[in-house]
Parts: structure tokens; C-alpha cells; sequence
């Protein structure tokens, strides 16, 4: 329930911490931007208009017999006040006090955390974080704001005041027009916002693509004399206010297109690609989407949405989510359906048939985008798999029906390419040796814990290439993805080698005659009694030149580093019990089989275990013990 402030009464409250650091910020450090505070306040009032028209599709009479929506700037040159008004949603009391007095915390955390310190990119940033109101107090040293929501009776308008420093009061007001008015108290010598093609300037370069009029008084309307002119018009709009989309991609330009984005999907960089086409048949609509050259600060919050809007018919229906698929959450830009109906619901319009349409062609044409730069701007390409390709590559779990479009994108890193991620599975599969017939990889941590995996000596000495897959999702995307091309997938890491490439190098033939060597199967036997639990089997490997020892999965268990992921992500996993690999050439191997000692022995043992598991990447369970051991062997040579 909406509390009412009685008649007449005011109250002042203090803003929030958080929001005074932020209004001292902003206020302070944006100074040499100053101008974006009228980008910053139109943009507001133009989604407040957008959500007016969408509550009024399922309410005519919110528009209280005006349904043409607008944005107004009047300056008055002697009370020295800029007033940037709109005719949109307007807001009630509570919503006055918990938009304009708090800020979102994750907003304003992210914020501080991705200041730069230079301002002109700082001040950039600012609407992306939800603090783009307070940036009038760059220019006012008095913020009063007065509102009155749509549909409710004009006693419940309500007047917010602050200087910005750290308080601000509330009084109710009679406010008879809905919608919301910012009205500056602008600072000792900042008039120039208080001239019009100053404003019109602005205007011009922040907010010309915003489908709303943006409206100034017509100073052409009084003569020098003073004499109106019967034939002038009031008011001007001053921006361009169509909606760009719907025009032909002949008249547009490359500007064009790029500021628009600029204007309308809050970045402030220039996107990396865009596609714009209309779809006609029965069901038409118009698609117009970027792929943005940067990832915003938000894609791994779980919570973020996508930034492609909906219309019907030039109406802004609704923003977000379930517009694209999740690994394509980068995507921004509009989607208008022609048609659709445009007295739906949110809820219905979720499930509805053609919004099914309409997202299965949107995805079309992003992956025939990507596909383009891939072949045609190899440049480009590299930005976008730099900014974009751990969340493409969720692309294959999420969405069976592209997953080899998707997978012919993919890129990777391998022991061929020093960390950088440049392999496609096409380009894996031509280099494949004679005889190869599975795509080898190894998942871990970083590129630094997988390079030199024990895992990958044999692989590395016959010259066969191991996708080396570092990013979090790459355990799930091999799940999913067990072939490419006919081609099996296989981690270096599990199950038995069997490395059939024709001639049988001398790894594996050494593995197979030890097969019979007595004194080799006792130690086997041995080092199983002493590691006992921790080991599921102790065996002879086919994947060592030079460690010891290594540690491998079983060919269907969930592998060493997934269950590292499961359990950081809180999940309660049994722990698996690992097969023990030894090199039965190596010296310490020999060693082994030489020694009397029981509990040199034990120590030895316990230790080739433990190296094994550090030298993939996992942890100790007893690292103090350990260090003992270390040091007990140490000293002996000592
Ligand atoms: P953001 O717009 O990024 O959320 P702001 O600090 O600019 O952050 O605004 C905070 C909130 O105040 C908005 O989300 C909106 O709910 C409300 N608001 C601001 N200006 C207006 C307006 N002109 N009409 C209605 N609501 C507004």
C-alpha cells in the first residue's frame, strides 16, 4: 500500500550513504562532461513515457485524454531554471523516495569498481549504472522534482527537493497534469543552459534517435519587435524523433545506425557489428541488432537481461529477458512485430507462438553476423571471441537446434597456439595425425595449470595437437558436445589411452610389455596397499615421458576439475577416487622397486600421489604433512 504523506507536511530525510558518495562523485568528477545531465534527464523521461504506453495498452484512461506523449525543456532566464518535463508514468510517494533517494546497491558498487579515473570515459558510463539522475546536481545546486503518477487524482502529486548535500525533503503538492517535471536551480555560471541552441545542440548529439519529440518553445514565434507571428508554430521538436528502423537501410548511413545505438541502447562506444532487415509473410516484423564491441560490466550477473527491445507496431512493449537466448544476452537492439496484437500481455507474450518466431529468426541473423566477421573480418572477429566467446560457447548446451553453427564459431586454445584461443574444430580435425580419430582436449583452471600437464607428455612428444580448455563452461560444452564432424571428443585426462594414430609409438609399446615385468606388478601392488582409499586403481601409464606419476578419471566419471567447479559453486559432491598412473621408466619408479624401507616406501608413494595431484591443479588435503615428508626425503640427501 502507497503511505501518504498528510496534507502540507514535509519531511526531510537523508539520502542513503552510498548515494552521497555517489552525488559527491559525480558532482565533482564528471564536471568537464557537464552537458550529459540533459542526455541523462531526457533519457528517463522518454522511458517513462515508454512505460506510460505500455500500462495504458491494458488502461486507456491512464492517459487522462493525452495520449500524446512528449518531453518538454523550458528554461526560465530570471529564476535561472532549466525544467526538463515529460507527460510519462509519473511516480507515487514510495517511488519517489526508493528511486530518487537509494540507488540499487550492485549498481553503485560496479560503479566505484569500474570508475577509470578519466573522466570523459567516466562520465560515459554513467546511465549504464542507475545513477543518471543525480547528474543534474553537476549543473544545479538545487534539484526540486515534482510528479504525479498516471491515473491517480491530482492531490497526489508529490514535490521532491534537494542542494545534494546529503538530505532532501518531500511534500505532498497538487499537480494537475501527470507525468514528472526536473526542475535545476542552475549553478553560478552555468547559463549557457539556459540558451537554446545550446540545448538544441545537445539535443542533437545525445538524444536525435529517441522515438519521443523532444520539445522547445519556438523562439522564432515573437519578431524583434516583439510582434507575434500568426503562421510560427508554438513549439519546436527539435530531434528527429522516428523510429530509425523502420526506415530503408539505403537512406542510412554508417553513422547513422551507430548513433543510434549510442542514442538508445545506453553504450558509449560505437558497437562492433550490426544487422538491420525486415521480415515479411504473415508474420512481419523488423530486426535491427548489435553486437556490442565491449561486454557490459552486468553479463555474468545471473539476473542481467538482454538489451533487445520489443515493439509492436512502434510501440515499446517490453525489454529484456526472454527475447534472446542466454548466450546471446550481449545482444543489444529492437525487434518490432507487425503483427502481433498490441493489447497483450507481458505474461502472454511470452509464451506465444510468435514470439517463438521472431527470437528463431533474431538468432538467425546475430549467427549469420558472427559468421560474417569470422570470414570476412578476422580483425573483428578477435574482439568480439575476446569480449563475447566464453558466453557463445554456452551456445551449444542451450540451443540443440544451432549447435553445429554455433560449434563451427567456437575457438580454442591448444598446445599448438601458446594460450591463444585460435583453433576451430575444423582446423583441429585438418591437422589431426595419420590415424587420429578423436579431438583430444584438457579442461583446468588456466592456461598456466594446463600447459604443462603430466597429461600431456605423450601427446606432446608423438606431435598431436590438445585443445587446451580453460574458460568455466568449457566442462559443460564438451558434455554436450561429445562430436564435432563425426569426430569424438576426448579428455586427455580420462579413461584408458589408447592412442591409435598406426604406428604404435614407443610409449604405448613400453606400456604393454610391462604388462609381464614381476618385480613392476609388486610395486603396483604395494603402492595400491599404501595409498588405499585415495586411489581407485594403481596402474602402468601410457600418457607419461617424463613426470612420475599422474592422476585420471575414469572414462565416464566427472573428471578432477569439474568437481573442483561443482564444489566453488556450493554443490555437495562425493568425492571420486582418482586411477594412479605410473611411469614405469622413470627413476623414481625404479627407485621404488629397490626399496626396503617400508616407510620409505610409504613416504615415496605418498608423495609421487600428492605431486600428481598439485600438477593438475588440485588441493592438498594434509599440505602440512606433506611438507614433512618433503623435508624428511630432503634431508636424507643432505
Ligand atoms: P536509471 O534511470 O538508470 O534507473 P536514475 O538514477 O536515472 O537511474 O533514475 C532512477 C529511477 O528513478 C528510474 O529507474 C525511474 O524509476 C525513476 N525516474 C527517474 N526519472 C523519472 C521520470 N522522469 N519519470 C518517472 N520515473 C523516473
Amino acid at each position: 500500500m502507497s503511505e501518504t504523506i498528510e496534507k502540507n507536511e514535509k519531511q526531510t530525510l537523508g539520502f542513503e550513504a552510498e548515494t552521497k558518495q555517489v552525488l559527491d562523485l559525480v558532482i565533482n568528477s564528471l564536471y568537464s562532461n557537464k552537458e550529459i545531465f540533459v542526455r541523462e534527464l531526457v533519457s528517463n523521461a522518454s522511458d517513462a513515457a515508454d512505460k506510460l504506453r505500455f500500462a495504458a495498452l491494458s488502461d486507456e484512461a491512464l492517459y487522462e485524454g493525452d495520449g500524446e506523449l512528449k518531453v518538454r525543456l523550458t528554461v526560465d532566464k530570471e529564476a535561472r531554471t532549466l525544467t526538463i518535463s515529460d507527460n510519462g508514468i509519473g511516480m507515487t510517494v514510495d517511488e519517489v523516495k526508493q528511486n530518487l533517494g537509494t540507488i540499487a546497491h550492485s549498481g553503485t558498487k560496479k560503479f566505484f569498481e569500474s570508475l577509470t579515473g578519466d573522466e570523459s570515459k567516466d562520465s560515459q558510463m554513467i546511465g549504464q549504472f542507475g545513477v543518471g539522475f543525480y547528474s543534474g546536481f553537476i549543473v544545479a545546486d538545487k534539484v526540486t522534482v515534482q510528479t504525479r503518477k498516471a491515473g491517480e487524482e491530482k492531490e497526489s502529486g508529490v514535490k521532491w527537493e534537494s542542494a545534494g548535500e546529503g538530505e532532501y525533503s518531500i511534500e505532498p503538492i497538487e499537480k494537475l497534469t501527470r507525468g514528472t517535471d526536473i526542475i535545476l536551480h542552475l549553478k553560478e555560471g552555468e547559463d549557457e543552459f539556459l540558451e537554446s541552441y545550446r540545448l538544441q545542440g545537445i539535443i542533437h548529439k545525445f538524444s536525435e534517435h529517441l522515438d519521443i519529440p523532444i520539445v522547445m518553445k519556438n523562439e522564432n514565434k515573437v519578431d524583434s519587435e516583439g510582434e507575434e507571428k500568426a503562421d510560427e508554430p508554438d513549439e519546436i521538436t527539435v530531434n528527429s524523433a522516428t523510429a530509425l528502423w523502420t526506415k530503408a537501410k539505403n537512406e542510412l548511413t554508417e553513422d547513422d545506425y551507430n548513433d543510434f545505438y549510442k542514442q538508445t541502447l545506453h553504450d558509449y562506444q560505437d558497437p562492433l557489428a550490426y544487422t538491420h532487415s525486415k521480415v515479411e509473410g504473415n508474420n512481419e516484423y523488423t530486426l535491427l541488432l548489435y553486437v556490442p564491441s565491449k561486454a557490459p560490466f552486468d553479463m555474468w550477473d545471473r539476473e542481467a537481461t538482454s538489451g533487445v527491445k520489443l515493439y509492436v507496431k512502434r510501440t515499446f512493449i517490453m525489454e529484456g529477458g526472454e527475447l534472446m537466448p542466454r548466450y546471446l544476452r550481449f545482444v543489444k537492439g529492437i525487434i518490432d512485430s507487425d503483427s502481433l496484437p498490441l493489447n497483450v500481455s507481458r505474461e502472454l507474450l511470452q509464451q506465444s507462438k510468435q514470439i517463438d518466431v521472431l527470437k528463431a529468426g533474431a538468432v538467425k541473423k546475430i549467427l549469420s553476423l558472427i559468421e560474417g566477421l569470422s570470414k570476412k573480418d578476422p580483425e573483428k572477429f578477435d574482439t568480439f571471441w575476446a569480449e563475447f566467446g566464453p558466453v557463445l560457447k554456452e551456445g551449444p548446451i542451450e540451443d540443440f537446434k544451432n549447435k553445429d553453427r554455433i560449434a563451427k564459431l567456437l575457438r580454442f586454445a591448444s598446445t599448438k597456439t601458446d594460450g591463444q584461443q585460435t583453433v576451430t574444430l575444423a582446423s583441429y580435425i585438418e591437422n589431426m595425425q595419420e590415424g587420429q580419430d578423436k579431438i583430444y582436449y584438457l579442461t583446468g583452471s588456466a592456461y598456466a595449470t594446463v600447459k604443462n600437464s603430466p597429461h600431456l607428455e605423450v601427446f606432446k612428444k608423438k606431435g598431436i595437437e590438445v585443445l587446451l580448455l580453460t574458460d568455466h563452461v568449457d566442462e559443460w560444452l564438451v558434455q554436450h558436445m561429445p562430436e564435432f564432424d563425426g569426430k569424438s571428443l576426448q579428455s586427455v585426462a580420462k579413461g584408458d589411452l589408447d592412442l591409435d594414430t598406426g604406428d604404435k609409438g614407443e610409449v604405448d609399446k613400453k606400456a604393454e610389455d610391462k604388462k609381464d615385468d614381476e618385480s613392476l606388478n609388486s610395486v603396483i601392488e604395494q603402492i595400491k596397499k599404501t595409498l588405499d582409499e585415495k586411489v581407485k586403481e594403481v596402474r602402468v601409464s601410457s600418457r607419461l615421458t617424463d613426470s612420475p606419476a599422474c592422476l585420471v578419471a575414469d572414462e565416464h566419471e566427472m573428471g578432477a576439475h569439474m568437481e573442483r567447479i561443482m564444489k566453488a559453486a556450493g554443490q555437495e559432491m562425493p568425492a571420486s577416487t582418482p586411477i594412479f598412473e605410473i611411469n614405469a621408466d622413470h627413476a623414481l619408479i625404479q627407485r621404488l622397486k629397490d626399496e626396503t624401507d617400508d616407510d620409505r616406501f610409504a613416504d615415496l608413494s605418498h608423495l609421487l600421489f600428492e605431486q600428481a595431484l598439485l600438477s593438475e591443479g588440485g588441493q592438498l588435503e594434509d599440505p602440512a604433512t606433506f611438507v614433512h615428508r618433503l623435508n624428511k626425503l630432503l634431508q636424507s640427501l643432505l
